[in-house]
């Protein structure tokens, strides 16, 4: 990029930079507070400060001059923002180890404060009201950044699967970006020039010229900078948690924050189920609600504060023992040791057993709003199954965005299933259709779903309904396959803990050695706890998983106290 004649610098900005929500200046104790961290040094006009793909940067503050922020790819290169005196230059990506997503330049020489990130990230953790300020800034700025098509770029057919693949993990990771369909006359000049054999699959560009065929997630998550650097070799922790949905994440931050060193792993996402919540009304200290990302992102960043390593995307395949400790193996290849472990692995979604779903999985059926949302086109109507909250908090969703939506339930009524909050407000809503006592039976389109037939179940009369999308929201199951003949499952696969294990533990291996009971949400083998929804009788809901995950902590902690003092047994 050219930074010498700076021919953007009279554009105007898509982000307002006056706007004091986005870029609110400096006061001087914040000045002062972060002076001592960093070093202050000339910039001169022209100096590119941070660029596109950089891996890491120092945070910074101008403290005189003006620096401009640019987006550029091969279509065009935007004024994002211009930076003014007092500005504090930081992203959410000096929490989450993303790649820069924009490139500074220096457009009216001055001076600058360069904090090396690892200070910053301490100051914010130190200072409450410091750390406050920076946390609800850089969730607005998000927020702005969302609306603008920006961030990686990602060009495939929406008749794909692997682009659906490939956009369900960008969004689950909230990476910014920008998805052009193949066909599209805007995806030319990205493809110009690549082999012809690259476009028949998904070609993601993460920045900073280079491009990736039809991308594992891991691969895509090494390019954008999610996925940690390899942990050194050998090293054990006294933590790790498998699952980073609210109980896993709930779990990482009390048992970093309380000196535990924690390793977090997530086979695909922080923030689990939760993260595909379009709407959580009933957290406490939320009357407003907050949307499930939202809360994801805020206790990524504060799991990163306490230093606690998450490991995205990373699946754990077995648990078994090696020298004295819980051995994780991950899919990578890595085994993690750990003198306690933590299982928060949440639910799977249930699938509907019909015809051709599999088909029609990422195009057109989905399981999250979110992946849905990315499946349909303007005009289309949407269709949700199931007759329980997350189904009405879909419905509401997509018809607050002015789609038509079929809800389409088993049971004759949504008393039993929905809360009554959400019934008031589907029963107000014109643009939602209940379809009560009807299930799916036929899908069809072509090479995207078009049509879905469904049957009343007393009358056997059947409807086709149009529709681009199919959200099923039908309840789940756990993910512990990996898990049998290594810890006791009840029936239905969840994870027994504590009291469910059975009465008497306590003269049973390898309680009797230990002299005492499993904790309360201890599972059958002593030091590794299960959290949340994947625990046998637990409320499937968020804050109990965020409840449970900071009590396992508590209980791990004194299963690791009584490791390091052996003694008469006092449980
Ligand atoms: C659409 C929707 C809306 C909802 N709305 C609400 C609401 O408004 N209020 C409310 O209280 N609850 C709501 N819920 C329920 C709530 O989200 C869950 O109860 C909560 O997320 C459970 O948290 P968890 O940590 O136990 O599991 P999850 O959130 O399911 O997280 C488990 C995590 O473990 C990971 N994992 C699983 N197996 C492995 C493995 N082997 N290795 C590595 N990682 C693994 C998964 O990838 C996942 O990220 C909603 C759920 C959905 C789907």
């Amino acid at each position: 990029m050219s930074t010498g004649a700076l021919p953007l610098a009279s554009s105007p900005p898509l982000l307002d930079g006056d706007d004091p929500a986005l870029f609110p200046k400096l006061t001087d104790r914040q000045l002062e507070l972060l002076r001592p961290l960093g070093s202050t040094r000339r910039i001169e006009q022209g100096e590119v400060l941070f660029r596109d793909g950089d891996a890491a940067y120092d945070v910074m503050v101008l403290l005189e001059g003006q620096v401009i922020v640019v987006l550029a790819d091969a279509h065009a290169t935007r004024l994002l923002a211009v930076q003014r005196a007092r500005d504090l230059m930081v992203e959410f990506n000096v929490f989450t180890g993303q790649r820069v997503g924009a490139t500074g330049i220096v457009s009216e020489a001055g001076t600058a404060l360069f904090i090396p990130p690892d200070s910053f990230r301490a100051l914010v953790g130190r200072e409450l009201e410091f750390g406050d300020f920076v946390f609800q800034m850089l969730a607005r700025r998000r927020r702005a950044m969302e609306r603008l098509t920006s961030g990686i770029r990602i060009v495939g057919s929406r008749f794909d699967h692997d682009t659906h693949r490939l956009l369900e993990f960008v969004a689950r990771n909230r990476v910014l970006h920008n998805w052009l369909d193949v066909d599209d006359p805007r995806a030319e000049p990205s493809l110009r020039g690549l082999p012809k054999d690259a476009l028949r699959s998904p070609i993601v560009f993460p920045g900073g010229g280079s491009y990736l065929v039809n991308p594992t997630n891991a691969q895509l998550a090494a390019a954008v900078g999610l996925r940690e650097s390899e942990l050194p070799a050998g090293k054990t922790f006294d933590l790790v948690v498998v699952g980073a949905g609210p109980g896993g994440l709930a779990a990482s931050v009390y048992g970093a924050s309380g000196g535990l060193s924690t390793a977090t792993l997530d086979a695909v996402a922080v923030g689990g189920q939760a993260a595909t919540s379009a709407r959580i009304e009933n957290y406490l200290g939320f009357p407003a609600g907050l949307s499930g990302a939202d809360l994801a992102e805020r206790a990524r960043v504060q799991a990163a504060k306490f230093n606690a390593h998450i490991m995205v995307p990373r699946r754990a395949i077995s648990l078994t023992e090696q020298d004295g400790f819980h051995a994780v193996a991950v899919d990578d290849g890595d085994t993690l040791l750990a003198r306690s472990v933590i299982l928060a692995l949440g639910v799977q979604y249930r699938r509907l057993s019909i015809p051709r779903l599999a088909d029609y999985e990422g195009l057109g059926v989905a399981y999250a709003p979110d992946t849905a949302r990315q499946q349909l086109r303007s005009g289309d109507a949407a269709i949700v199954v199931g007759g329980a909250n997350s189904a009405g908090q879909a419905a509401l969703a997509l018809s607050d965005e002015g789609r038509h939506v079929f809800l389409v339930v088993r049971a004759d009524g949504l008393e039993r299933g929905m809360a009554s909050y959400l019934r008031e407000r589907i029963a107000r809503d014109a643009r939602i259709e209940v379809l009560l006592a009807h299930e799916v039976r036929e899908l069809a389109g072509d090479g995207h779903l078009e049509r879905v037939t469904i049957e009343n179940i007393h009358t056997g009369e059947r409807r086709t309904l149009s529709a681009g999308a199919m959200i099923v929201l039908i309840g789940a199951m756990p993910r512990t396959d990996w898990l049998a003949g290594q810890i006791a499952l009840d029936k239905e696969g969840y994870v027994l803990t504590g009291p469910t294990l059975g009465p008497n533990m306590r003269e049973r291996e390898p309680w009797n050695a230990l002299g005492r009971d499993p904790f309360l949400l201890e599972t059958s083998r002593p030091g590794v706890f299960a959290v949340g929804d994947v625990r046998s009788g637990s409320t499937k809901m968020v804050a109990p998983a965020v409840g449970e995950g900071g009590m396992a902590v508590r209980f791990a902690a004194e299963h690791l106290a009584r490791l390091r003092r052996p003694g008469p047994p006092s449980a």
